[in-house]
């Protein structure tokens, strides 16, 4: 057990730092945190927890989006809301419309 991060009082692993929701529903594999496993159907992603969120989220998009990732076939509804607002909350970073912060 060399991996850095801490089992809180669910007994499951979370990276130290991490708010990623994506480690709600998987767990790494004897201590590889590049290789997580899906609660849901088993499947192992080997990219990560990035990757896992993919698989968990990809059965939601249409067409081509994340073509190498093998979807979930498990996952509920919620779960997939869940990751999708929080990984598109995190890949739009607004350029325009800049927000003036005034006090
Ligand atoms: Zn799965």
């Amino acid at each position: 057990m060399s991996v850095e991060g801490s089992q809180g009082s669910t007994g499951r692993y979370r990276p130290t730092n991490s708010n990623d929701p994506g480690w709600d529903y998987g767990q790494p594999v004897d201590g590889n945190r590049d290789h997580v496993k899906c609660d849901f159907c088993g499947h192992v992603s080997k990219g990560g927890i990035k990757r896992l969120k993919q698989h968990l989220v990809k059965a939601s998009y249409k067409g081509t989006m994340y073509k190498d990732v093998r979807k979930c076939d498990k996952v509920p509804q919620d779960v997939v809301d869940v990751l999708r607002s929080f990984m598109e909350g995190k890949q739009k970073i607004p350029k325009r419309n800049k927000v003036r912060k005034t006090r």
